[in-house]
């Protein structure tokens, strides 16, 4: 089970959850929350109001393979199992019971390919969950997660910011970039300090806010036999109607039905996972 680290102010204020390793590989925000533990431990950042609480890999199984998950994905199961069967069954148990105890939550994830660029999800646009995703430093965030995945009975939406959103949290995640990418850890350190800065938890000046362009997700593909992209697409790569986005060893081919974008796509899915996204403005 995870190791948290919980600091208090001794004084009113918000509780903040910060998440990393929600998926085992995707290690830039442990890295950066480590750096802010330390500095919290060595009061060279102190704490003025409220609450922080850390857990830099909530999968540790999953990240001691290096892998995304041991049995199944934990950010498609995070709800309360009454009789957990696996690895991630037993860690969302534990994990709910720390969302359900802060005020704010930010999951903090990266993605597959090199070169890959920084951006959050925005899964529940309340005021709330506006004002946290102003203080992430990223240009785009992705929106309409919920829809798509209400149209495919396949797969359950469980994730952190749904848990999140549905006990009247606020929450968001933010991808960082590529998982082994030092300005992955750069836009991990800057989130988590731009958020413990504006709610007052630590004693630092509030840094700018900013205002994403939100892109709007249409859909996903399930990876259903061997087969491969059509070229070396990175996460945000622009597509045009009609291009040919993969193509399986069968012949078959996916085509795009609108211009766009290539969200967050997996050269390595493995079958049955999710190979890519797309998107629109
Ligand atoms: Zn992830």
């Amino acid at each position: 089970m995870f190791v948290k680290y919980d600091f208090s102010s001794g004084k009113e204020g918000l509780h903040v959850l910060i998440l990393g390793g929600v998926h085992g590989n995707e290690v830039a925000g442990s890295i950066a929350q480590r750096e802010i533990i330390k500095k919290i431990e060595n009061s060279e950042l102190i704490l003025k109001s409220g609450k922080v609480t850390f857990i830099p890999v909530v999968n540790e199984p999953a990240f001691n393979a290096d892998a995304r998950f041991v049995d199944i994905n934990l950010n498609r199961v995070v709800c309360f199992h009454q009789n957990p069967k696996n690895n991630e069954e037993k860690i969302a148990n534990q994990l709910i019971k720390e969302i359900d105890n802060c005020d704010i939550m930010l999951d903090l994830h990266s993605t597959h390919c090199e070169g890959d660029v920084e951006f959050g999800f925005i899964d529940y646009p309340t005021e709330k969950n506006q004002e946290l995703l102003s203080l992430i430093p990223v240009e785009n965030a992705l929106a309409g997660w919920p829809e798509i995945y209400a149209k495919n009975e396949t797969i359950a939406d469980c994730c952190t910011e749904r848990y999140a959103y549905l006990h009247n949290k606020s929450g968001i995640t933010v991808e960082c970039g590529y998982h082994k990418s030092p300005k992955a850890i750069e836009v991990a350190l800057e989130s988590i300090l731009n958020v413990l800065a504006y709610y007052k938890i630590v004693d630092l000046p509030i840094m700018k806010k900013r205002k994403q362009n939100i892109i709007k997700l249409d859909s996903f593909i399930i990876k259903k036999s061997d087969g491969k992209l059509s070229r070396d697409y990175k996460h945000l790569s622009e597509i045009k109607k009609g291009e040919v986005l993969a193509y399986y060893d069968n012949g078959e081919k996916i085509v795009a039905g609108f211009d766009g974008y290539m969200i967050i796509p997996n050269h390595n899915a493995n079958i049955g996972d999710e190979w890519f996204y797309l998107g629109y403005r």
